[in-house]
């Protein structure tokens, strides 16, 4: 008899790491969210990063964290960048 050594198993074979959009959830907010959903998904969504997995793969987490850090780049010059002026006539 061998002592078991003590791994985190938790009986699944993929080697997906959880969600970084859900969270693991599996779901998120649909874009209409909450009481007054207009797309039967009753404020949630299947996770569109995931697919209702709840994982991913470790590449595809990569990709979505670079994709994010992007995002927040582009954000930031759009505010960064000075705005036209728009007349508030009204
Ligand atoms: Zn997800
Ligand atoms: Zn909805």
């Amino acid at each position: 008899m061998s002592e078991r050594e003590f791994f985190c198993d938790d009986g699944s074979d993929d080697d997906g790491v959880t969600c970084p959009h859900c969270m693991g959830d599996r779901t998120v907010n649909c874009y209409c969210a909450g009481d007054f959903c207009i797309c039967d998904n009753f404020g949630d969504a299947d996770c569109p990063v995931c697919h209702a997995e709840g994982t991913v793969t470790p590449e595809r987490e990569a990709r979505y964290l670079k994709n994010l850090a992007e995002q927040r780049e582009l954000l930031r010059e759009l505010f960064a960048s000075p705005r036209p002026a728009t007349p508030e006539n009204g």
